[in-house]
């Protein structure tokens, strides 16, 4: 009894309530019953699958569950575990771009030798997320060699093929040696796409490794009407999606497919003794701990099984729709208040919307608008974030919470319009 007594009291003030239909920020993190079942299972069973023989089912149910959802996605069958290829859990996407970079790093440093690594350059939009550029802090790729590409709002900040063409003309002049490109469809702030297909040809020709980061909009591709947002990926050599993020699958499960398990693995395993066994040596098995960074490893493809398994192709699909409607619903709603303009377009549930600038003055603008935030936030009604685009304080509503419904995005409009009036004054819309 005391133990309840304590939640209520101490724990449970102090919680965000990302599963509230009311929650807006940052990037939505689903739970469903399916995923809390496979997270029961999980937590019940307690195996650490690092190898195959430590837990065979935790392994074969992964390689499963991943070429299924691989062909959801229609990915190229390149990336299945039939070939070269196959799709391993990683806890994060900030772990997937990491292992893809440390494959790529390593495959060139075979080829031009140890001594090339602060030559090698990575390359991503500005508007990638910041786990990129921790894999190039951690993957001593030389600080000097992230190059960090300008988008702007003429493009819908996505990464120009021009810009990365010229930007690898100028590092191969001096020497440099193009290694990785993080590609995002669906950036964080305002979830751009950047153009795979024309990206992709330019990493091939220059012998460089293309990372298809779609943590968050990967969900939304499983939908015949948005899986043209991944074209392109046929020219990628790893491609990831969070199902942790707007798949219905509770944190973690972050998955990554690559098509060269080996670059994989040559740069991520270890033998030690006392993990030595007939299988493993006998290459007739997946041991994922040659796939990741850690050795332990939970059972996570159980929940994602469930969700797949119990909801289904078109209720997943259904499930994407809505909050896509709903998204255009909000959008539509806050396009009636003159007060307030539409920031970036939107593509998938993420609205990035502002209050206009009183006279065209930015820094008021922005005040504006940063007060506006911690003043919706501080009503405990709805949760939203914000970004920055151009130099614009930008407010942020993300559709994609699964208890969201049409009545939630009537009061998160609502409160934005009150708390608008509170602060500029005057009668509203
Ligand atoms: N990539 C994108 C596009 C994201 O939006 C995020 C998080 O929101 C990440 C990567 C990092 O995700 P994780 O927390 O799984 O590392």
């Amino acid at each position: 009894m005391f133990l309840k007594a304590n939640v209520q009291t101490k724990i449970l003030p102090g919680v965000t309530h990302w599963q509230s239909p009311e929650y807006f920020a940052y990037f939505p993190s689903n739970s469903s019953t399916a995923g809390f079942l496979g997270e029961m299972l999980s937590a019940g069973l307690n195996i650490v699958g690092f190898s195959w023989v430590s837990s065979p089912s935790a392994t074969e149910l992964e390689v499963i569950v991943l070429d299924w959802l691989a062909k959801m996605l229609k990915l190229p069958s390149a990336f299945l575990s039939q070939g070269e290829g196959g799709g391993v859990i990683q806890g994060t996407a900030s772990e997937a771009v990491l292992v893809a970079l440390l494959a790529a790093r390593d495959k060139l440093l075979r080829r031009f030798g140890k001594n090339s690594l602060p030559r090698l350059v990575a390359y991503a939009s500005d508007q990638a997320h910041a786990s990129m550029q921790k894999a190039c802090q951690i993957s001593g790729i030389h600080p000097e060699n992230c190059r960090v590409l300008q988008t702007d709002s003429s493009n819908n900040y996505s990464l120009s093929p021009s810009i990365l063409r010229e930007a690898i003309a100028k590092d191969v002049e001096v020497g440099l040696i193009p290694c990785f490109l993080s590609a995002t469809v669906g950036t964080t702030s305002s979830t751009a796409v950047d153009p795979l297909f024309e990206l992709g040809k330019i990493t091939k020709d220059n012998e460089m490794w293309l990372h298809v980061d779609a943590a968050y909009a990967g969900s939304a591709c499983i939908c015949p009407e948005y899986r043209h947002y991944i074209d392109g990926v046929e020219e990628a050599d790893s491609f990831n999606m969070n199902a942790h993020k707007w798949f219905l699958t509770n944190f973690d499960c972050s998955v990554l497919w690559v098509k060269d398990r080996n670059a994989l693995i040559q740069s991520l395993s270890t033998n030690p003794e006392y993990l030595k066994n007939k299988a493993s040596q006998g290459n007739l098995v997946v041991d994922y701990k040659d796939w990741q960074i850690p050795l332990g490893r939970r059972f996570r493809s159980l929940k994602l099984w469930m969700v797949l398994r119990l909801y289904g192709v078109e209720n997943l699909q259904s499930y994407i729709r809505n909050h896509i409607k709903l998204a255009k619903h909000f959008e539509e709603l806050v396009s009636l208040d003159q007060r307030f303009e539409i920031a970036a377009p939107r593509t998938f549930a993420l609205i990035c919307f502002r209050l206009r600038a009183p006279q065209n003055d930015e820094d008021c603008g922005n005040k504006l608008n940063k007060n506006l935030l911690e003043a919706v936030n501080a009503t405990g009604k709805i949760f939203i974030s914000h970004t920055v685009l151009s130099g614009k304080y930008v407010l942020r509503v993300a559709v994609g919470a699964p208890l969201t419904e049409e009545r939630h995005i009537e009061t998160a409009c609502k409160v934005l319009q009150e708390e608008a009036t509170a602060l500029l004054g005057g009668t509203g819309a």
